[in-house]
């Protein structure tokens, strides 16, 4: 199979439990081969796709397809899908050997093939030394290994990862995220992650898919994502972001628009297209906004007045909180400021005048 096909597709897929609808019309195609994480806040459906796609669950109207074959009611044993589980699910009284090499034993591989093949998973998960010992001996992060070590040892076409990492701590976390992103280029397999974390899911992922209340909102990169979100939920739901209300006067050709934003006339660039006189959102991350000391003189492009509200020092980079006078709509913006050579600049004091623009083409118009 071309590595671009679909290994799994969703196809007007709805799930009905009793009262509840967790999802309603998904259309999803995964590639074979990518890292695909489905993101959300709790109770979107995320859990519920995961279990359509291993079998555990099925669809109340719609079709699951693997490997281009209607798979409704093909049984979990017969997917070749394995699952991680954030609460490891491994058996306790078990060494780690055993557990890893649990699943081939059933299938009656022979001794000699699961001896070499535990080893394989254990190295790659780093736990080969860890071997005898029994999942109450391990740590969180190492007993999470085991079960991944134990979810790819029969060759899985897809694995996956349901919040495997959200019992584990910060650092720990971070780093696991890594080394799942390395087993997943190693493995070559199409690795489907659910969480409810941003970051995380844009540390790992080729694709990112923003689910809300059982429907997609938006699939695409995570570059893709947080620079052209589809709609106001996706770009509140990964990271700080500005919004201004801005009114449509007209439009050139290229993308740009006469505009005015919170009172002040600019212009504006966006993919989209909008009538005239129609009221808008213009959507900044932090660091795209300027902010400039109105001491310094008047800036001649179009700005924003208003005044630092407060400073968060960050080490490489500093939040500033700026309240926007109340001319311009009063609303408190959030600008992120990295320090350079001449970092005196940017340490503004409570109360300071300041004029806000922005990177000449980086706002979002929706
Ligand atoms: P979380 O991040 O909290 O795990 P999620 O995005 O994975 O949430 P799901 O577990 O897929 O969400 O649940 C989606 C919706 O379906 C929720 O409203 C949930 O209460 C409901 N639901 C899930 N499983 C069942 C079930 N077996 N019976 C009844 N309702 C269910």
């Amino acid at each position: 199979m071309a590595n671009t096909d679909p290994i799994f597709e969703l196809r007007g897929v709805s799930k009905v439990f009793e009262d509840t609808c967790a999802l309603s019309d998904i259309d999803l195609s995964i590639r074979n081969g990518e890292f695909l994480t489905l993101l959300g806040p709790s109770g979107c459906g995320k859990t519920t796709i995961l279990r359509l796609l291993s079998g555990f669950e099925t669809s109340t109207t719609g079709d699951v397809l693997l490997g281009g074959r209607v798979v409704n009611d093909v049984p979990p044993e017969k997917r070749q899908v394995n699952t991680v589980f954030q609460n490891y699910a491994l058996f306790p009284h078990m060494s780690v050997r055993d557990n890893v090499a649990f699943g081939l034993k059933m299938a009656g591989v022979d001794k000699a093939a699961i001896a070499q093949r535990v080893r394989d998973a254990l190295r790659m998960v780093h736990m080969e030394l860890l071997a005898d010992r029994r999942p109450g001996q391990l740590s969180g992060g190492q007993q999470q290994r085991v079960a991944i070590a134990r979810a790819v040892v029969n060759n899985p076409l897809v694995l996956l990862l349901d919040e495997p990492f959200s019992a584990l701590d910060f650092k720990l976390r971070k780093a696991m995220q890594l080394e799942i992103k390395q087993l997943q280029r190693s493995l070559g397999i199409t690795f489907v992650f659910v969480t409810h974390d941003q970051e995380e899911a844009f540390a790992m992922s080729d694709r990112v898919v923003v689910m809300n209340e059982g429907r997609i909102v938006q699939v695409g990169t995570p570059k893709e994502i947080y620079e052209d979100p589809a709609n106001l939920y996706v770009a509140r739901f990964v990271g700080d972001i500005n919004i201004l209300d801005a009114t449509i006067f007209s439009s050139s050709n290229g993308g740009m628009y006469s505009a005015e934003v919170e009172g002040v006339p600019m212009n504006l660039h966006s993919k989209r297209t909008f009538a005239d006189n129609c009221p808008v959102k213009v959507l900044l991350r932090p660091e795209d906004l300027r902010v400039h000391r109105v001491a310094e003189g008047m800036l001649d492009e179009p700005h924003l007045l208003g005044r630092i509200a407060q400073t968060v020092y960050k080490g490489a980079t500093v939040d500033l909180h700026i309240r926007l006078d109340d001319a311009h709509g009063g609303k408190t913006l959030m600008g992120s400021e990295f320090f350079n050579e001449d970092d005196e600049e940017i340490i503004y004091d409570a109360g300071e005048r300041v004029a806000v623009t922005w990177v000449d083409g980086w706002e979002v118009v929706l």
